[in-house]
């Protein structure tokens, strides 16, 4: 399969190379990523700024492209100028940290799949759910078993899969749930800093772990030591909110 890798953490970044050995002899793999860290950029693309594509080598051989841009920006012009067929499949990751709950908003990595899906592309981003010492083999392994079955799912247009895979060796992970996005608010802190002008920052510390999380959800399953897929789309429209809303009187109020 003719595949094309991104991720937010930045070409050069360890999950991204432990994804690339795991798909290269099998597949064809073409590198598009940033060139340095964009997490938590979500779907931003750049338009002040040119965005400037580098070859980048690895132990001396090409090894791909690098973006002076964010995921999505990525995955448009790969699309649109880099590749020169157009890709099988879309896969972004292995992200350093979940991305699960609230933070499927913020993600890079999840923003470059839905761009990919976007444009019809069958998509997949990957994560590992941790910050320390990570260990991107068996998430690597797993998303090499999932990418054959990608093309072969009944996904609908413009529905792509976010991939979340619990820090745990593989003898000890219990298996696979579909999940749905867990919705609870995420407790924050910001550390409160003094710069050495004496000017105050604030830089964000932390989010606690939510917890009371929902069985069936994304975060609920990864941590529970399960692999978490869910089917993830980019439509924000509240389809509920639409009938409870139609022919109510502000309606025709405000419409004057
Ligand atoms: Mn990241």
């Amino acid at each position: 399969m003719h595949i094309l890798l991104t991720n937010d953490d930045g070409i050069h970044a360890p999950g991204l190379w432990a994804l690339y050995q795991a798909l290269r002899e099998d597949h064809r793999v073409e590198v598009v990523a940033p060139e340095g860290e964009q997490s938590a950029v979500g779907h931003a693309i750049s338009l002040l700024n040119p965005l400037r594509v580098k070859k980048v080598n690895k132990n001396g051989r090409f090894f791909g492209w690098a973006v002076l841009g964010t995921p999505a920006d990525c995955v448009k012009i790969a699309m649109a100028e880099v590749l020169t067929v157009r890709p099988d499949i879309v896969v972004s990751g292995i992200n350093l940290g979940a991305n699960v709950g609230i933070n499927v908003l913020y993600s890079g990595t999840v923003s470059a799949a839905t761009e990919a899906a976007i444009m019809g592309l069958k998509a997949m981003a990957v994560s590992l759910s941790t910050y320390k010492e990570p260990d991107f083999s068996g998430a690597a392994r797993f998303a090499a078993r999932m990418v054959p079955k990608l093309p072969e799912l009944r996904l609908p247009e413009g529905v792509c899969l976010n991939v979340n895979v619990p820090a745990l060796p593989e003898n000890q992970i219990k298996g696979v749930l579909l999940t749905r996005q867990e919705k609870g608010i995420l407790v924050e802190r910001y550390e409160k800093r003094i710069d050495p002008r004496e000017n105050i920052y604030f830089w964000l510390a932390g989010v606690n772990d939510k917890r009371e999380l929902q069985p069936g959800t994304d975060y609920w399953a990864v941590q529970h030591g399960y692999i978490s897929i869910t089917p993830i789309h980019h439509d924000l429209t509240h389809y509920d909110s639409l009938e409870v809303l139609n022919g109510e009187e502000w309606l025709e109020e405000v419409g004057g």
